[in-house]
């Protein structure tokens, strides 16, 4: 703005000036008009005319209707500092749990290690105390034990009461001290034989080897064989402890989402290296990452310690965005140039990210990208076309053509001008109405058709569809 008055007033003062040292003939100022309101014209018409409007606007019309176009692609774009991080962003860090698998996680096997108390009392303890946690392992395991207890009465079990003295540890598990009357009324309830003593404190921790370690828990040789076993085949191996000895593991499966590995190989191909950061431990995250093609893994860290990975890849200079679902990620959600949150996340998560999105489809993070860079590139365009039309319009309205036309900008003419400089930008921002996001290759591989009718035995369909 402050150059636009300067501009104004130095067209004003040169008119001025040089009609007053006879540079021009008195013939070209209008009869009626004074050689001051002659110059004083010219001055305000390069004022109007240099209105910054379209400049003014470039940026936020640009940046609704991006934010407009994400929201109805179910991605929610919480301001235009996202948007602009968003489409810089060199590195992606995804979280396993929830944001690469389903986040639908079941219990598959167990491993059963003491004989004083029985599967079926250790699944109601672990239900018990995992109905505090809102983990998606937590989950699993209140549905295992429900189905524990409905295969054993053939009757829907009632919900578990959540215990009092529940210590929920993000990134390792839970511990809680339970009253032991409680687990025998439940049990009684649901017709499970008990031998826990009653009036009886029980200490109960569900997670991982770390959250044994730190209760000083120690992991028979057997357990820890079959854990590995789990593992590599990609499945988290989750603990459970009754009284300072491990009685139970749960093997619990999540299943990849479907569009993981390409989604994974789309980014790559836009440039933008992909990592891991997960609280699981080293072999189940470097499964799950051998099956998306992601090498550089960071597993078995704490919720602080993902917040490390992110400053040490910023300090390497690289833009991170961080995309994750849970309370475990949002501390590195907050600590990542760009925050990306599943819709389904904690509401913690949601609220410390910078992109929600809605669907929960890793496709989204590639649109996400994709309209921010959409979305930058047009504010840049809008940015050019304000200035090319400004360097035309104002030695127009300054008068530069009038020593040859004799035709001068009236005021009116530019204000209309101007007017019609916004329009257009804010017609190019529109014009990101027509954002098409990427299309990904759906594959179809080894459907098998019978088809004995054409009397050729099984064939094997492949193709893809784009
Ligand atoms: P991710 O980073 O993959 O989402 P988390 O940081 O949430 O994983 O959890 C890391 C690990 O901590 C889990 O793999 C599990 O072993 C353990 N853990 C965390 N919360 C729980 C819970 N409520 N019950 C059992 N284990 C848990
Ligand atoms: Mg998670």
């Amino acid at each position: 703005m402050p150059i636009v008055v300067v501009l104004s007033l130095t067209t004003f003062l040169a008119w001025y000036i040089s009609g007053n040292a006879g540079s021009f003939p008195n013939s070209w100022v209008p009869n009626g008009h004074t050689l001051f309101l002659f110059s004083l014209t010219f001055g305000i018409s390069v004022v109007v005319v240099a209105c910054p409007c379209a400049l003014g606007l470039a940026t936020p019309t640009a940046i609704m209707v991006g934010t407009g176009v994400g929201a109805t692609n179910g991605v929610l774009i919480k301001g235009g500092d996202a948007l602009e991080k968003a489409c810089h962003v060199s590195c992606l860090v995804f979280d396993k749990t929830g944001t690469l698998t389903v986040g639908l996680p079941a219990v598959v096997h167990t491993f059963h290690l003491h004989p004083s108390i029985s599967e079926r009392e250790c699944a109601i303890l672990a239900g018990m105390v995992e109905s505090a946690s809102e983990h998606p392992l937590a989950k699993a395991i209140v549905k295992y034990a429900s189905e524990v207890l409905s295969q054993a009465n053939g009757e829907t079990p009632a919900a578990f009461a959540s215990p009092e003295n529940v210590d929920i540890q993000p990134g390792f598990g839970v511990i809680c001290t339970l009253k032991s009357a409680s687990f025998l009324e439940y049990a009684k309830k649901h017709k499970v034989a008990s031998s826990i003593r009653p009036n009886h404190d029980l200490h109960v921790c569900v997670g991982n080897r770390k959250l044994m370690q730190q209760e000083g828990i120690s992991l028979p040789e057997s357990a820890d064989l079959w854990m590995k076993k789990e593992e590599e085949n990609g499945r988290t191996a989750v603990l459970f402890s009754v009284d300072r000895i491990v009685t139970s593991i749960f093997a619990i499966s999540d299943p990849l989402k479907p569009e993981a590995r390409e989604v994974i190989d789309y980014l790559k191909g836009m440039g933008i290296d992909c990592a891991m950061a997960s609280g699981d431990n080293w072999r189940t995250a470097h499964a799950i990452g051998r099956q998306v093609g992601i090498s550089n893994i960071h597993a078995g860290v704490t919720p602080g310690e993902k917040v490390d990975v992110i400053k040490q890849m910023q300090r390497e200079n690289q833009s991170v965005g961080m995309i994750g679902d849970g309370v475990n990620d949002s501390p590195a959600l907050v600590a990542s140039d760009v925050g990306i949150a599943l819709g389904s996340g904690t509401d913690i998560a949601v609220e410390a990210a910078d992109y929600v999105l809605m669907r929960d489809n890793l496709e989204d993070v590639v649109m996400a990208i994709d309209l921010s860079r959409a979305t930058m590139r047009r504010i840049k365009y809008n940015y050019m076309w304000a200035m090319v039309y400004n360097i035309i319009c104002i030695p127009l309205a300054g008068g530069a053509l009038f020593p040859s036309t004799h035709l001068q900008m009236p005021p009116w003419v530019a204000g209309g001008a101007m007017a019609l400089s916004s329009v257009s930008v804010v017609c190019s921002s529109l014009l990101l109405h027509a954002y098409k996001r990427p299309v990904f290759r759906v594959e179809l591989t080894g459907i098998k058709v019978n088809s004995s009718y054409l009397g050729v035995s099984d064939v094997n369909l492949e193709g893809s569809l784009m």
